[in-house]
């Protein structure tokens, strides 16, 4: 026999398919390892073959088989040749997405334990051997009992001498080991809202494969995702349930787990290694049913999917910001084709993109327009902080928030405050000069943290000793500029002596379940107020949660990315549905400087149809996406020289594609990138708007072309994030 294998290694030098000799221990899919020019390398097996087209004398053998059942299934090998030839990557580097790295790095290994079993009494044993005596008695009552712990009970050389004469013998079992701290007991099906019941007819009525619920924050999606699950196992399929950040919603994965038991499993990095590996074996074994992740989870190993649900589909963490730079629903999309499957989307605030889609027909739109019980939508107020800074109210909280925020803490109830920010600052800034404290390795500003007393770079993490003078000037007077998480919490703490307040930003949720701990305590009433930045705008469902306050809104509005508006009108919205999901009315105070911006005037008003429209028509008129596609290729280099030699041949590039089709191109020019370095590398790109995708590939092969040694070039499309 013959092995198809593609090796381990991410380069396009060797992206093709070596053939190996085997024999018929190696089977489609498995992983093998194969002498590869002078070493031996990790392999995949894409295919077996009878006969070979190269002499015999050419073929080595394959060195090891992995001794597991074949980890890649058939939709793999598919996915890998369309996702290698959209995204232009080496098919090896697509194999990678599919399986958990530390199943390759081989650090990570199935989990044994070891077990004694008791046999038989009627063994010769020495009237003085005490402890052997003792142990016997003790594992023929028990029947089976740890080995480590047994030794530590009885002495190793009882329990080994017990075994060696027959009275118990030694067992190797296969420990899974699950993720703790997610159940909470039963939670049976609930009896639907006739909304609910419609949303689930239409979705099996409609022949159209994607599906878009546009519910409101509370129109009970959740419970509608569920029921599309257990359909699913009901007909013998499995199901894969995506959200922007597991460890950020650990309900949902409690209720899923309450509903589906162990036909759950969770696939997520706040996971240790050997929980991750034992999770993707159960799905790929089919133990488990339900795939539940973030993005990456788009790619878990069920075969014979019936539903692939994306919930917050609007969520930038769905794209994927190394290579392959995929989009979760694209991905999404074709797995579904494979398995004949529908792809159901859900959002209350879907992206641009997706909501076009729907309204022009190519998905079927679903929208719950009302909460569950028909609770009022929290009533948005706006507070202008012009005025209060007018009036002298120089802290972060504008009267109305003030106000709100002693109702509620008298009333018992809780309040969630959200900024768009962390750290106790944005930046430092010399009063003398002028001069902005930045990195040494990434020109961004440098920001402050209290508790450490020192300066971080968020972008490569670089921790700098706060200076006593300005670096530039030696002036003394240092300024803290913005707002943060830590400077909202000690006013609060000052305002509101008595309330317990917990803060959840990137500085507190380090470590293994970081934020789940934060967010329980919430859930669990031991705090009242929670401040917080982007990691609390999502999914959360607190029902004693009455009051949010949004203190710099406006704050994403000003960002230069033609996605500002609707970034802002999400954010806002979100964060808003927070509040009231239960019995009581919920409301929300909005601080901005700027309350007379349309986009604040449509969130007020949920009017997710008015902003769409407004937004629509602008960006047919400017001609961005969805009517057009912005590309850019990034190119980053340790030295000027070889980034700008790169980045003029991919230009140049360009102007030939563009020559040659000058209606795809709206724009293109080279620049400097906003963050001119970041690691000690400089970073270069060529921007373009494109009428469509057609010349994608020609540009994606540029940037392979000018990829060396010292350069390293890549194509971003559609990019989140322009920095
Ligand atoms: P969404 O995901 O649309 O924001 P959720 O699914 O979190 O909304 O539902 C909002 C609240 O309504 C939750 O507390 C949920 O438990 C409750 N809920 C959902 N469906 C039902 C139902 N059919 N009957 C009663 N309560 C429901
Ligand atoms: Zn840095």
């Amino acid at each position: 026999m013959y092995a198809q294998v593609i090796v381990d290694i991410a380069h396009s030098q060797v992206d093709k398919i070596f053939e190996y000799s085997c024999g018929d221990d190696v089977s489609e899919g498995c992983r093998v390892k194969v002498p590869f020019g002078g070493r031996v390398v990790d392999g995949f097996v894409v295919g077996l073959a009878r006969k070979s087209e190269f002499p015999p004398e050419k073929i080595k053998p394959v060195a090891y088989v992995y001794d597991e059942p074949p980890a890649l299934g058939r939709e793999c090998f598919a996915l890998m040749n369309e996702l290698s030839a959209r995204y232009r990557v080496p098919k090896a580097v697509c194999l990678r997405l599919f399986i958990p790295s530390e199943m390759r790095s081989g650090r990570v290994r199935e989990a044994y334990k070891k077990l004694v079993r008791f046999l038989s009494s009627d063994i010769k044993l020495s009237k003085t051997a005490k402890n052997q005596l003792a142990f016997l008695r003790y594992i023929s009552e028990a029947g089976e009992a740890d080995y480590a712990a047994c030794c530590r009970k009885f002495g190793r050389g009882a329990v080994n001498a017990v075994t060696e004469k027959g009275g118990a013998e030694l067992v190797k079992v296969k420990v899974n080991r699950k993720p703790s701290g997610y159940g909470r007991g039963v939670d049976a099906p609930r009896a639907l809202t006739p909304a609910q019941t419609a949303a689930l007819e239409s979705i099996e009525a409609s022949p159209k494969a994607v599906h878009l619920i546009h519910g409101v924050t509370g129109s009970g999606k959740t419970e509608i995702y569920l029921n599309v699950i257990s359909r699913a196992l009901e007909r013998g399929k499995t199901a894969i349930f995506l959200v922007p950040e597991i460890s950020l919603t650990p309900q949902m994965f409690s209720q899923l787990k309450s509903r589906f038991g162990d036909k759950a499993a969770i696939l997520h990095s706040g996971l240790s290694a050997g929980e991750r590996f034992d999770e993707w074996w159960r799905l790929k074994t089919g133990e488990a049913r339900i795939a539940i992740g973030a993005r990456s989870a788009v790619f878990s190993p069920v075969e014979n999917i019936g539903a692939i649900i994306i919930d917050e589909e609007h969520d930038g963490s769905y794209f994927s910001e190394s290579a392959p730079r995929y989009s979760t629903i694209e991905v999404a999309k074709l797995r579904a084709g494979h398995n004949g499957c529908k792809l159901i989307l859900g959002s209350a605030t879907p992206s641009v993109e997706t909501y076009s889609a729907a309204v022009s027909g190519e998905y079927n739109l679903i929208t719950l327009t009302e909460r569950i019980n028909g609770r009022p939508l929290p009533q948005i107020t706006i507070a202008d902080m012009r005025k209060e800074v007018k009036r002298g109210n120089n802290t972060a909280f504008s009267q109305a928030l003030r106000e709100e925020l002693s109702a509620t803490l008298e009333g018992g109830r809780q309040a969630i405050i959200f900024l768009n920010r962390r750290g106790y600052s944005h930046t430092v800034i010399c009063m003398d000069c002028g001069n902005v404290l930045k990195c040494e390795h990434c020109d961004v500003p440098l920001a402050y943290h209290s508790e450490e007393n020192c300066l971080k770079c968020h972008y490569c993490g670089a921790k700098y000793r706060m200076p006593r003078a300005c670096p530039e000037c030696g002036g003394l007077h240092l300024r803290y500029g913005g707002t943060g998480t830590q400077r909202v919490v000690s006013d609060l703490r000052s305002a509101f002596p008595s309330a317990r307040i917990l803060r959840m930003d990137v500085d507190t949720t380090s470590g293994k379940e970081g934020h789940y701990k934060i967010l329980r305590q919430f859930a669990e009433k031991e705090a009242d107020i929670l401040v917080g930045t982007q990691m609390i705008a999502k999914g959360h469902d607190f029902p004693s949660v009455t009051l949010v306050g949004i203190l710099d809104a406006d704050m994403s509005l000003h960002f230069s990315d033609y996605r500002a508006p609707e970034r802002t009108f999400q954010l806002i919205t979100q964060v808003a549905g927070r509040s009231g999901r239960a019995g009581e009315a919920g409301k929300v105070v909005l601080q901005t400087y700027s309350p007379e911006n349309y986009i604040l005037r449509y969130a007020v008003n949920y009017d997710y149809e008015g902003f769409f429209k407004n937004e629509i028509d602008l960006r047919k008129a400017t001609r961005f996406p969805p009517f057009s596609l912005i590309c850019r290729v990034m190119v980053t280099a340790e030295e000027d020289r070889a980034a700008l030699e790169a980045l003029k041949g991919i230009y140049f590039g360009c102007e030939e594609l563009r020559a040659a089709r000058p209606e795809e191109f709206i724009f293109l020019n080279k620049m400097h990138s906003p963050i001119k370095k970041i690691q000690g590398r400089v970073r270069y790109q060529v921007l373009m708007r494109l009428e469509s995708g057609e010349l994608l590939p020609k540009i994606y092969d540029l940037a392979s072309e000018y990829t060396t040694a010292e350069a390293f070039a890549y194509v971003e499309e559609n990019p989140i994030n322009l920095s």
